[in-house]
């Protein structure tokens, strides 16, 4: 099988829903998992959401 280059989404949980993607995430947290952001796909044939590290940590100041 011949996948396409998919990168962005591989590897990653896709959610139908940002509910969905909130939730899994918050799962995330639980197991410890920090700085976890909820993210609508870039990806228009993905057209999901995802969940995923911040890009940047942000900082207070
Ligand atoms: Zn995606």
């Amino acid at each position: 099988m011949i996948r396409t280059k998919n990168r962005a989404c591989t590897g990653k949980r896709r959610h139908d829903s940002r509910d969905e993607a909130v939730e899994h995430r918050a799962r995330l947290l639980a197991r410890g998992a920090v700085r976890l952001a909820v993210y609508p796909c870039r990806r228009r044939a993905c057209g999901g959401w995802h969940v995923g590290h911040l890009p940047k940590p942000r900082t207070t100041r």
